[in-house]
C-alpha cells in the first residue's frame, strides 16, 4: 500500500488534506483517485490507514481511520557518530542507516577529517540529508525520522553520549573484537557507536574516547573503507541490540 509523508499534525480530527508536490504526484503520477487506500506517515513512529475521499486540482482529501506506532521501528535506539567524508559517502550513509534502522546520526568533524563545509554548505548538505532520509523512511516503510544532529566537534559527540548505556568506538589499530566489549546484556537505553573519518583517529580521540566510557572495538583484521566500515558497524549494532538478529528476544 502507498505510503505518503505529511508533517506532524496535519490530520485535523479524522481528516488530512494533502497539497503540493505530493498531492500532485498522488494525482498525476499515481493516479490515486477516491476509494484508494493508503498509510501516512508523519515521521514521529505512528502511522494512520487513510482512505481518499475527494480529489480536486493540486488537492488530495483523505479520511483516517485508524493510527498505530509505526510497525518498523527497532527497539534498540542506536546513535551514530560519523567523522566527517569527502564527496557525497554520508549522503548515502544516511540513506542506508536509516533503512538499517538507526535513531540518530551525528555528524562530526575529527583530527583528520579532510571535508570541512562551511556554515552555509552544512545547512544545505543536512537540508538534504533529512529529505534522503525521509526518502528511505518511506521505502523501508519506517515510520519514526532519524534525528539528525548539527555537526559537531569531538568533544560535543562525546558529551551527547554521556547517558548512553553501551559506548563503542571502531577503531582501526584496536585488535580486541567486538565479542570482547563489556556489553552489558540487552542495554535499556541508547547504544552510541563513534566511526572515524577516511584519515581514522588520531590516539589523543582513542584517549578521550576512553576517558568518556567509550570502549575502543576492532572490526577485524582489515582495514575496511570509512563507508564500508559505518555500515558493518550499524548492522552489527542492530543486531547484537535490536531486531536484526537474537538481540529482539
Ligand atoms: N586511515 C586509516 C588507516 O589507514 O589505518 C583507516 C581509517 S578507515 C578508512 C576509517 C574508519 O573506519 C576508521 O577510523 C574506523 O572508524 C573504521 N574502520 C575501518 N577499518 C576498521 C577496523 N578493521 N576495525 C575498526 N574500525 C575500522
Amino acid at each position: 500500500m502507498r505510503r505518503f509523508k505529511i508533517d506532524p499534525g496535519r490530520i485535523k480530527g479524522n481528516t488530512c488534506v494533502i497539497t503540493g508536490p505530493d498531492a500532485k504526484h498522488m494525482i498525476n503520477v499515481l493516479r490515486l483517485k477516491a476509494d484508494d487506500r493508503v498509510v501516512l506517515f508523519d515521521g514521529t513512529g505512528w502511522e494512520y490507514a487513510a482512505v481518499i475521499q475527494a480529489i480536486s486540482s493540486g488537492e488530495v482529501r483523505l479520511s483516517v481511520h485508524n493510527s498505530r506506532p509505526g510497525l518498523a521501528e527497532s527497539p534498540a535506539r542506536i546513535t551514530v557518530a560519523q567523522g566527517f567524508l569527502k564527496d557525497k559517502k554520508m549522503d548515502t550513509l544516511i540513506r542506508q542507516l536509516t533503512e538499517l534502522g538507526i535513531s540518530r546520526w551525528v555528524p562530526y568533524f575529527g583530527v583528520r577529517s579532510v571535508a570541512r563545509p562551511d556554515a552555509q554548505r552544512l545547512s544545505k548538505r543536512t537540508a538534504r540529508w533529512h529529505k534522503i532520509a525521509t526518502e528511505a523512511l518511506k521505502q523501508c516503510r519506517r515510520s519514526q525520522l532519524p534525528e539528525i544532529e548539527p555537526a559537531a566537534d569531538f568533544s560535543a559527540v562525546l558529551q551527547l553520549a554521556a547517558s548512553a548505556a553501551v559506548k563503542l568506538i571502531f577503531w582501526e589499530a584496536e585488535s580486541a573484537p567486538l565479542r570482547s566489549a563489556e556489553l552489558g546484556g540487552l542495554p535499556q537505553g541508547d547504544v552510541f557507536i563513534i566511526l572515524g573519518p577516511e584519515g581514522g583517529f588520531v590516539e589523543a580521540e582513542i584517549e578521550q574516547a576512553r576517558r568518556a566510557g567509550f570502549q575502543s572495538v576492532s572490526l577485524g583484521p582489515r582495514i575496511l573503507r570509512a563507508e564500508t566500515a559505518t555500515l558493518a558497524a550499524g548492522t552489527l549494532a542492530q543486531f547484537l541490540f535490536g531486531d536484526l538478529g537474537d538481540g529482539q528476544d
